[in-house]
């Protein structure tokens, strides 16, 4: 029997209608406007489309947002000057770099990011952040594996005591869903490049989370029957072709549940990124939005 298919849109419309709740509190009861501003330098096209999408968002869910481009050229200490002024800007509740940054800083994408005040770091990705997710205090989480946990909640699909298997260990997927899973009360296990008899392991999973970056890579003989196959990976594999991580095709004979791709998990990412700007606020303020 075919898997059912867990389509991003309609968890990506929850999750909005959630912060479009917020909002409202924040607005009605705190007069707060919530504001995300997304840094951009230079001109990466790609970059461009996912910052324009991203305001586009804002604006639906009456967000305020700026976009601060600035030119190629800037140096390390212009972006940090640009960060310190946001961070001292109270109408400003997020802050966001996009990433990647040009050549000249982007050796110092660690102290860049490090800059942004912990609690505007909608990304998730200040050591702050990546530190109390770790032991499991209140924080800003990296917006694509808390959406997945968000989609699983949304779905259904329980997590407590499953054997949970994730493919990847990168600082904004595979780790901060590590520490999401194991939070829920599943046995995680994290696999990467060296490890051993691979899909004796994914065999095990009754979530198999791949966040790789390698077409297609799990096959139907690497999936448990039955198994709920939460697909990370955006692989362009020619000029208006994207695929996921995994064979979809043929897994989702094999599993009980899966992400297509496109349609999936990339369409919480940016969902998520508002659920964050309005979780900034509830840290700033010290207040619950509901
Ligand atoms: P990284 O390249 O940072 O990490 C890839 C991970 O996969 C590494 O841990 C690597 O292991 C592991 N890996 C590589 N080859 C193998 C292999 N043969 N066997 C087992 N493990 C392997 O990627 P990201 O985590 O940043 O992204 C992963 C994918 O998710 C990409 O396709 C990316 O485009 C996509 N993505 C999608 C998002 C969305 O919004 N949907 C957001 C972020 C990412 P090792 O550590 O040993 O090198």
């Amino acid at each position: 029997m075919s898997a059912q298919i867990l389509e991003g849109n309609v968890y990506a419309a929850q999750i909005k209608a959630e912060v479009k709740a917020k909002v409202q509190i924040a607005k009605d009861t705190y007069k707060i406007i919530p504001g995300l501003t997304v840094i951009i330098v230079g001109e990466n096209p790609a970059s461009k489309v996912y910052v324009n999408n991203k305001h586009k968002a804002c604006e639906e869910l009456g967000i305020s947002s700026e976009v601060v481009s600035l030119p190629e050229t800037t140096t390390k200490e212009e972006l940090l000057s640009e960060i310190d002024k946001l961070n001292k800007n109270t109408a400003v509740h997020g802050i966001l770099v996009q990433l990647p940054l040009p050549q000249q800083i982007s050796d110092y994408e660690a102290e860049i990011l490090e800059a942004i005040d912990p609690k505007k770091d909608v990304d998730g990705f200040h050591p702050v952040n990546v530190g109390r997710l770790g032991i499991g205090k209140d924080s800003l989480v990296p917006c694509t594996p808390h959406g997945c946990i968000k989609m699983l909640e949304f779905a259904g699909i329980s997590i407590e005591g499953k054997k949970a298997v994730i493919i990847g260990r990168s600082n904004i997927v595979g780790k901060p869903m590590f520490h999401l899973l194991l939070a829920k009360n599943a046995t995680v296990t994290v696999c990467h490049s060296r490890t051993k008899d691979l899909a004796d392991i994914t065999r095990e999973a009754d979530i198999l989370v791949a966040a790789i970056g390698k077409p297609r890579f799990v096959t139907s003989e690497m999936v448990k029957p039955g198994a709920v196959v939460i697909d990370v990976g955006i692989n362009r594999i020619a000029e208006k072709k994207l695929v996921g991580d995994v064979d979809f095709d043929a897994v989702k004979e094999v599993a009980g549940a899966i992400t297509p791709v496109p349609g999936g998990v990339g369409k919480l990412t940016i969902a998520m990124l508002l659920y964050n700007t309005l979780k900034a606020i509830e840290l700033q303020y010290n207040i619950n939005l509901g």
